[in-house]
């Protein structure tokens, strides 16, 4: 039998004895009923002690032993005792563990501040203290744009969009960068980490002034070998067997030439992230320029159509929208054959502004369109080789783009066509009655 069981029989028994005995001292006293009530009285108030030192112990049992007691008050205190020493052993764990989560947290080589639902910090590691001037004491409690105060941290916490991280200057006025890359978690609350990309930037500055320099450094002599090339290909006493040689040389130094007046732009585009402002585009009148030179082409897809469906212009860059526009509706002329066909689309609607390039060319598979804007890639080497492509076209435009807060879209099927769509945010569409006064 379990000892709670026999605990409890032995209570019960011990209650039945109570009734037996002051029933049986009232009977012999001539009241049955006055016996019974002063033995049960007797009952309760030995029960009343046990909970009174029950209860004192319950208040005091941090540092008083438990009451000495058998029966069921025994194991009543033993059952409270075994909780107790669980529960504290769960704590100690939950201490031990935030403890090693703090003590890992602060050695972290990147900066992590916790934030509440109201931005305000919360807790931050030391190396974020280090990376972002934060001071242990005063910074507690502060929202976090009151301390990091760089526009585009602000910016980045007003849109809500923490899928990126973004890149800010240090506060402390030196050369270095830091990116920074919200999380949200839990019920509004957010996980700031802090990183120093100083590093990175520099090379990243490096290779980039790198390309542009030995871009501009190899220009100057590829204009003189194209210049001799073309001298001696205008040559009419030139062997008829250096022709089709002097020819393809003469091609392959117009393709240096695209790459490296490509490698130039992307450079000068990389330069800067930043948005560029907005002189007012005239779309229409720039999609028939590209369609023209679509047609002027030696080769080129029989039938090029526009389609304008608004007059609203665009906000934007005008070099550099119609630098991106161009790559679009040359790569259309450049992989659609003669009998095929280009639409070029300019329309407006609550989304923004769009401007659409499709072809009913050779396509694009499925699996290589995430990676067409990427510097120098092709979908195959032969196809790009052979139109004399750069391989940057792509990387070009997706830089503009972002530059006027654009994003582009590709759909394509190898072998029917792909459509090229640039879709720019409402706030770059200058409306067509502020386009016609701005024009009179
Ligand atoms: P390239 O100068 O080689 O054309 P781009 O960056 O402009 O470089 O384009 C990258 C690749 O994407 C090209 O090599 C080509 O294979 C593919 N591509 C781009 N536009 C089209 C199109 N309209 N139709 C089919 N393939 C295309």
């Amino acid at each position: 039998m379990q000892p709670a069981t026999q605990a409890w029989l032995f209570a019960a028994g011990r209650l039945l004895a109570t009734v037996v005995f002051g029933a049986g001292a009232g009977w012999l006293f001539g009241n049955l009923w006055l016996g019974l009530a002063c033995a049960l009285a007797l009952h309760l108030t030995w029960m009343l002690v046990y909970l009174f030192r029950l209860e004192w112990w319950l208040r005091h049992r941090n540092y008083a032993d438990p009451p000495d007691v058998g029966g069921v008050w025994g194991e009543i205190i033993a059952q409270v005792v075994r909780l107790h020493r669980r529960k504290r052993f769960h704590k100690q764990r939950f201490v031990q563990l935030m403890r090693q989560l703090q003590r890992s947290t602060a050695a972290l080589p990147d900066g992590v501040v916790i934030l509440n639902a109201q931005r305000e910090i919360v807790w931050f590691n030391r190396m974020a203290a280090r990376l972002l001037n934060l001071r242990r004491t005063g910074d507690l409690g502060m929202r976090i744009e009151h301390l990091v105060r760089a526009p585009e941290f602000v910016r980045y916490l007003a849109a809500g969009d923490f899928a990126n991280p973004v890149v800010v200057r240090t506060a402390t006025g030196e050369d270095g960068f830091l990116s920074l890359q919200v999380a949200p978690y839990g019920d509004g609350q957010l996980l700031l980490l802090v990183r120093d990309v100083s590093r990175q930037i520099r090379l990243e500055a490096v290779r980039r002034d790198f390309v542009a320099n030995a871009s501009h450094e190899l220009r100057s002599p590829l204009t003189v070998i194209s210049g001799y090339l073309e001298t001696l290909a205008a040559d009419p006493v030139l062997d008829a067997e250096l022709q089709g040689p002097i020819a393809e040389m003469r091609r392959q130094a117009e393709r240096m030439t695209a790459i490296i007046r490509d490698l130039i732009e992307l450079s000068r585009l990389e330069e800067t992230d930043e948005v560029v402002g907005g002189e007012p585009v005239d779309v229409a009148a720039l999609a028939s320029l590209l369609r023209k030179d679509v047609l002027a082409r030696p080769v080129h897809p029989r039938d090029v159509r526009l389609r304008i469906e608004s007059a609203a212009q665009l906000l934007g860059d005008e070099p550099e929208i119609h630098s991106a526009f161009s790559n679009l509706v040359d790569n259309a002329a450049k992989y659609t054959p003669a009998e095929g066909s280009i639409e070029i689309r300019w329309w407006t609607d609550a989304d923004g502004a769009h401007f659409a390039v499709t072809d009913t060319g050779m396509g694009v598979p499925a699996e290589h369109i995430p990676r067409l804007t990427e510097r120098f890639y092709r979908v195959d080497a032969g196809r790009s080789r052979a139109t004399g492509g750069s391989g940057l076209g792509l990387a070009i435009v997706k830089h503009v783009l972002q530059r006027h807060g654009a994003t582009l879209e590709v759909e394509s099927t190898l072998g029917s066509g792909s459509t090229f769509t640039c879709h720019f945010p409402p706030e770059r569409i200058l409306p067509v009655a502020r386009a016609a006064a701005a024009t009179a």
